[in-house]
C-alpha cells in the first residue's frame, strides 16, 4: 500500500511536482510523482489553481508561456470560479498606458515602487529628473550585466524593474532635500547606503 505524503492515509491518486497546471504543454517535462490520497490531492487544487493564475497575470506580457495559460485554461478557470479571478484581480492594477508621443497603448499592468522617505521636502524641483537618472542606471547597470553574461537580451523582469524604479527614488530624494536642481550630491557609497536604508 502506498501512503499519501500529506496526511499518512492510503493514497490512491499521485500529486504532480511542480504543479502540471503550471505548464502550457505538459510532454516533455520531466514531473516527479509522489503518492497522495483524493482529499489532499483535491484539497491543494484551489490553492495551485490561485498561484497559477496569479504567476500568468503577472508574467502575460514576458512570458509565451504565460500568454497560452491565460488565453486558455486561465481563462477556462475564471469562467468556472469568478470569485478567484477577483481575488486575483484585487491584487493587481491596471493603468492605461501612453508612450512619450502620447499614443495609446491599451491597459498595462501597474508595478508599485515604494518611496524613498525624503529628510525634508526643502525643493521637489527637478525630482522627476533625477527619478529618471536614477531608474536609468539602474537599468543600464542591469541590462549591461546581462549582456556581459550569456543572455543577449535588453528585458528586464518585474523584480529588476522595481530596483531600476527605487534607486530613482533614492536618486530623486536627493534633489527634494536641496534647494535648486543641481545643487545636491552624493558618493556611489552614500546612495548604496541610502537604498539599504530605504529598502
Ligand atoms: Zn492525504
Amino acid at each position: 500500500m502506498s501512503v499519501c505524503v500529506y496526511c499518512g492515509k492510503e493514497a490512491d491518486t499521485r500529486e504532480h511536482i511542480p504543479a502540471r497546471n503550471l505548464f502550457s504543454i505538459t510532454a516533455n517535462v520531466p514531473f516527479i510523482t509522489v503518492p497522495s490520497c483524493k482529499t489532499c490531492n483535491s484539497g491543494f487544487q484551489m490553492d495551485e489553481e490561485f498561484f497559477r493564475n496569479f504567476l500568468v497575470s503577472i508574467l502575460y506580457e514576458q512570458s509565451q508561456s504565460a500568454t497560452i495559460l491565460l488565453d486558455n485554461s486561465v481563462a477556462r478557470s475564471m469562467r468556472r470560479k469568478p470569485a478567484l479571478g477577483l481575488k486575483m484581480f484585487e491584487q493587481m492594477s491596471l493603468v492605461d498606458y501612453y508612450d512619450g508621443f502620447g499614443n495609446y497603448h491599451g491597459k498595462k499592468t501597474a508595478m508599485h515602487i515604494k518611496p524613498a522617505k525624503p529628510k525634508n521636502t526643502s525643493d521637489p524641483t527637478g525630482a522627476g529628473d533625477a527619478f529618471r537618472a536614477g531608474f536609468l542606471a539602474g537599468y543600464l547597470r542591469l541590462i549591461e550585466k546581462k549582456l556581459y553574461g550569456s543572455k543577449l537580451s535588453f528585458e528586464l523582469s518585474a523584480d529588476e524593474l522595481v530596483v531600476c524604479g527605487q534607486m530613482g527614488s533614492v536618486s530623486a530624494v536627493y534633489t527634494v532635500e536641496k534647494y535648486g536642481t543641481q545643487t545636491h550630491q552624493f558618493t556611489l557609497k552614500e546612495f548604496e547606503m541610502r537604498y539599504k536604508d530605504e529598502f
